[in-house]
């Protein structure tokens, strides 16, 4: 067997070890005995390094024209482009979710590369006139300064490309520091940053645990700037400590998204919907419809379908071509699924499929677990409001559409909902009602682009957005700039 790679920590253009002498390992989910990697276990002091590193750094990047730092970022997302089967690979290896879902991360990566090295072309402001004679008015973005970027496991790549990529282009440095499931992923971004030209010192990528690495990110005096993708809870840890020092917090969490099926859909599209949205990524997707509601006239011949085809599904090692959904993460994450399991059979939801871990034979030293779904589940149940993070749907029935708004937005959080229907009333009505930051009509919650909004409300999100021009606006600050050229003293109108 080939020796495993010990993986380093990226600090001012150095690839070094932790000063704390510690590493961790990086398995596959798929087979715990498979070891991916090595990685280090960074300490307050990598941080501090990094953190200094990358402020030394701000004083060129900033000023380096935003068009330069857009053409690095294109042959960043060119290589990328390049080696997306590889790098897809090696994610399936650490994340599990099968190549199909890799691929796309890895494309999600590449779209949003190309399109904030667009943005180096653009970063547009304002011009106006001005209430004065002789006065020029604009507005123009400014970059902030350290940014700390936080990211979950589910996706790995392109989670750090909708953090990185719009930094860099608004001329920002960046501390990243990825989960500890999946460091490979993001370690092959910032490897493709630095090959592409990123001066050092500008990106910089330290690995270890939330409690070690990430609370000194979010804490540290020099750092202006935090973005978190990962759970509420910690979420709302990174927003109290963000707010002690006015730190600019963007905070992507939780979800328990919908898809709401009306008397007039088109079924056979919404059990594919259903489908596609609860299990693939093994449930792990942030957007995953781990809720649907179906109206009860239709709920019988949805649920034969569904409940046949989600016993149907192929689960496995990602690798293998005719898998169709991998192993959860970790043993952590699978006994969170055995336990909301329980608690649903408890509450007196109708078990209908799945429920148990899958063992023996391929699944050996994995974390696998069925496709399960739960019928005749009431709203208010935890497994209907509290978010699973797995392979687990439950069903819920409702009279029309007026009940099943109600019921989607009775949860706590709002990231994605959806509408199955031919009526484009109904369409429009939810479109306006949902509480949700992203909507779809016939598809299901997941699959956002890389050139709209992407985020959710209520405890899901703190208003902030990422992907699009809207991440621009997180990644910069506006300055009002007035320039008079009448070579008098002209008062504004509040003070003539
Ligand atoms: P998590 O909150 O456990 O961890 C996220 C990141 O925060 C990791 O890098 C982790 O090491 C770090 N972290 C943990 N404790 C920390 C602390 N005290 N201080 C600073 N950093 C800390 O989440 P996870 O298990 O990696 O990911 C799953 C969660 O992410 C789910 O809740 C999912 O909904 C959410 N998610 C949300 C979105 C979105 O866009 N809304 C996208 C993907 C995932």
């Amino acid at each position: 067997m080939a020796p495993v790679k010990v993986y380093k920590n990226l600090i001012d253009g150095e690839w070094v070890e932790s000063s704390s002498g510690r590493t961790f390992e990086n398995v596959n989910p798929a087979n715990e005995k498979e070891l991916v990697g090595i990685f280090q276990k960074s300490n307050q002091q990598d941080v501090d390094a990094a953190v200094a590193a990358a402020k030394g750094a701000y004083k060129t990047w900033r000023l380096v024209p935003p068009p330069k730092r857009g053409e690095i970022l294109f042959r960043a997302a060119r290589t990328l482009a390049e080696r997306k089967e590889e790098l897809a690979t090696q994610m399936t290896r650490e994340m599990g979710k099968i190549l199909d879902e890799t691929r796309g991360d890895v494309q999600e990566a590449i779209d949003m590369t190309f399109y904030m090295a667009g943005e180096g072309r653009r970063l547009f402001g304002q011009t106006t006139p001005s209430e004065l004679r002789n006065k020029f008015c604009m507005s123009v973005r400014s970059p902030i300064g350290v940014c700390s970027l936080i990211t979950p496991w589910n996706f790995p790549m392109a989670i750090p490309s909708w953090k990185v990529m719009p930094a860099l282009v608004c001329g920002n440095t960046v501390v990243m520091k990825p989960a500890t499931d999946t460091p490979l992923s993001m370690y092959n971004l910032v490897r493709i940053l630095e090959d592409s030209g990123i001066p050092r010192g500008v990106v910089n990528y330290v690995t270890g645990g939330g409690g070690e690495v990430g609370e000194r990110l979010m804490t540290h005096p020099d750092v202006r700037v935090v973005s978190f993708t990962g759970s509420t809870e910690v979420g709302r840890r990174v927003s109290e400590a963000c707010s002690q020092t006015f730190k600019h917090s963007c905070l992507e969490m939780g979800g328990k998204n919908v898809i709401m099926v009306l008397e007039d859909a088109n079924l056979d599209l919404a059990v594919d919907g259903a489908l596609w949205g609860g299990f693939g990524t093994t449930g792990q997707r942030c957007t995953a419809a781990s809720r649907v509601v179906v109206d009860k006239k239709v709920y019988k011949a949805f649920m034969d379908k569904f409940v046949e085809r989600a016993r149907s599904l192929k689960v496995g090692n990602g690798l293998e071509p005719t898998v169709q959904m991998g192993p959860l993460i970790n043993e952590g994450q699978l006994k969170t699924v055995e336990e909301y399991v329980e608690i649903g059979k408890n509450e007196g939801a109708e078990l209908l499929t799945g429920g148990k871990r899958l063992t023996g034979g391929e699944y050996d030293g994995g974390h696998f677990y069925a496709p399960t779904i739960f019928g005749d589940c009431d709203p208010k149940m935890r497994v209907a409001q509290e978010e699973i993070f797995g392979p687990v749907v439950s069903v819920i029935p409702c009279d029309g559409l007026d009940e099943a708004i109600e019921i989607g937005n009775g949860v706590i959080y709002g990231l994605s909902s959806s509408l199955y229907t031919r009526n484009v009333n109904n369409a429009f009505k939810a479109m306006r009602d949902m509480e949700t930051g992203i909507f779809y009509v016939n598809a299901p919650t997941i699959g956002a682009e890389t050139h709209l909004p992407f985020g959710g409300t209520k405890q899901t999100g703190n208003g902030h957005r990422e992907a699009s021009t809207a991440a621009l606006d997180f990644y910069s600050e506006w300055k009002s700039v007035y320039v008079d050229y009448s070579d008098s003293l002209q008062r504004a109108q509040i003070d003539a």
